[in-house]
């Protein structure tokens, strides 16, 4: 009589570890989904006066050359 409910917590036990084994590679192959590689959302833009190559905020309209102070941006000027 104790055996069989030795066995049957034995089994219980593998079949709890199994579970939580295939719950850990479901979690692993979810996070590798999500952490894929993104194309970046700034923008790069090269100042006409000095040649000077910088990056800018996506939401960032309008910027100035931090070198040489002139105005970039969509429209020019
Ligand atoms: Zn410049």
């Amino acid at each position: 009589m104790f055996s069989l409910a030795y066995k049957d917590g034995f089994v219980l036990y593998l079949l709890f570890t199994l579970g939580a084994l295939v719950a850990v590679m479901a979690y692993y192959a979810w996070q590798a989904r999500t952490r894929e590689w993104r194309t970046s959302e700034e923008k790069l833009y090269r100042c006409p006066e000095c040649n000077l190559t910088f990056i800018i905020g996506r939401e960032q309209r309008r910027a100035s050359c931090p070198r040489c102070g002139r105005r970039c941006g969509n429209r020019g000027g």
